[in-house]
């Protein structure tokens, strides 16, 4: 297409047409220590030196600090409130099921790169897990040309008519990667870098998985390995032109005790205990939206929650003995929690629960399979994981340097203010 317009407007805000590629990295459960380690260890040599002349930022993620309410609000550059995903799933009350949230007609809001492919721009985006495929795929039509989105995980079932790509191991030439490894989101970076060169979209959305973050601290060897590997590839795109905006979905910190064993308070057990002891009327209901299909790596267990009440119960009663319990950092009812945390309110319970920054949140222990935590638990979900960095390889001289930042003004600053 030659004629493309200056700007595009999605969701309310304005981005400018790509002069370059602008390539966006969303690195799962990547507390800023991360590269601020990698880079201080000489781990990350070719970063350490962009950001002589680029631009070293941190902004704030969306609370609940999980995957995908935040992978989304960073694709549509708009929080849950107005995006609808607020969580992997909720809770409904009607039915009384949990509703997974993976299904695109759960989303109120399109993607940036959408909007642009329909303005005429090339865009490719690459996953580690299959589960946010559906999200990010939405709307794009594939028969064009112009579109590619996979994941890593189903790298071998990708096909033209789904994903704009096929043959995608050969193309890349790795095997599928294990779910859970590193490899998962290296396969993300070869592929991407591959694109880069022969495609060169517009736009590229390339999103990893927090397998590595879940079980190594910020300077580990484990951590430093990883982000000396991404490092190689933010390298290659920078060669080849690419404006890169790196940022994360949440952060990530330590939640076990002096022991090592995951420091959990069941709150569902807690709830139970009340109305069995004849303390709290009606029942209540623990919904951890951490949980997904995959769980391995964390247990299902994260610093934020949320609690369905039943009719009968008295939730400011139930909140403010909740304050007291030792470990837990705040709780919320559902206007003020949604209101705070710009969440969607019909799809949170009656209280929004986080823990402490070392604590997170269960329901009953008959619920929680620990077995696969083969290492301290790490996760995330509070507000205390909600630092995380926005880096670009790009001086941002425009940019009002009292600005508020979030981890969805990725593509802003990508698209507006890299020089
Ligand atoms: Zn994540
Ligand atoms: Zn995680």
């Amino acid at each position: 297409m030659t004629d493309t317009p200056e700007t595009v407007t999605v969701n309310s805000r304005e981005y400018a047409w790509p002069k370059q590629p602008v390539v966006v990295v969303c690195i799962d459960g990547s507390e800023p220590d991360y590269i601020e380690r990698a880079v201080a260890d000489g781990a990350m040599p070719f970063l350490s030196e962009a950001l002589k002349t680029g631009s070293d930022l941190r902004g704030d993620c969306v609370v609940p600090s999980f995957t995908n309410p935040n992978n989304i609000s960073i694709v549509t550059g708009v929080p849950p409130s107005v995006h609808g995903i607020g969580a992997n799933f909720f809770f409904d009350r009607d039915s009384g099921e949990d509703v997974m949230m993976g299904n695109p007609k759960f989303m109120r809001a399109g993607t940036i790169y959408k909007a642009f492919f329909d303005a005429g721009a090339k865009v490719a985006i690459i996953t580690a897990k299959d589960k946010l495929t559906p999200l990010l795929r939405h709307g794009l039509d594939f028969s064009t040309g112009r579109a590619i989105c996979f994941s890593s995980e189903k790298s071998d079932q990708a096909t033209k008519a789904d994903n704009g790509i096929d043959y995608v191991n050969r193309y890349v030439g790795l095997p599928v990667p294990e779910v859970y490894s590193a490899d998962l989101s290296e396969f993300i970076f070869a592929a991407g870098v591959k694109l880069f060169e022969e495609e060169r979209a517009d736009l590229m959305y390339l999103s990893t998985t927090d397998y590595v973050q879940h079980k190594n601290a910020p300077g580990s060897g484990g951590a430093n390995d990883f982000y000396a590997m991404m490092d190689g590839y933010f390298h290659k795109l920078d060669a080849l032109g690419a404006v890169l905006v790196l940022t994360a979905d949440h952060g990530m910190n330590a939640k076990h005790t002096a022991e090592g064993d995951p420091d959990v308070i069941y709150l569902q057990d807690v709830l139970d205990g009340w109305r069995n002891e004849g303390t709290a009327e009606g029942t209540a209901r623990v919904v951890l939206t951490i949980t997904d299909p995959y769980v391995v790596h964390h247990g299902a267990l994260g610093s934020f929650c949320t609690i369905y009440l039943s009719d009968g119960a008295d939730a400011d009663d139930i909140a403010s003995r909740l304050r007291d319990l030792d470990g837990i950092l705040t709780v919320y009812s559902n206007a003020e929690g949604c209101k705070e945390f710009e969440l969607p309110p019909e799809r949170m319970g009656d209280l929004i629960v986080i823990s402490e920054k070392h604590k997170v949140l269960g329901s009953s222990v008959k619920h929680h399979d620990l077995s696969g935590l083969n290492v301290p638990l790490r996760s995330h979900g509070g507000s205390t994981e909600q630092r995380v960095p926005l880096i670009l390889n790009r001086p941002t001289p425009d940019l009002d340097p009292g600005r508020r930042l979030r981890n969805f003004d990725a593509f802003d600053l990508g698209l507006n203010f890299a020089r």
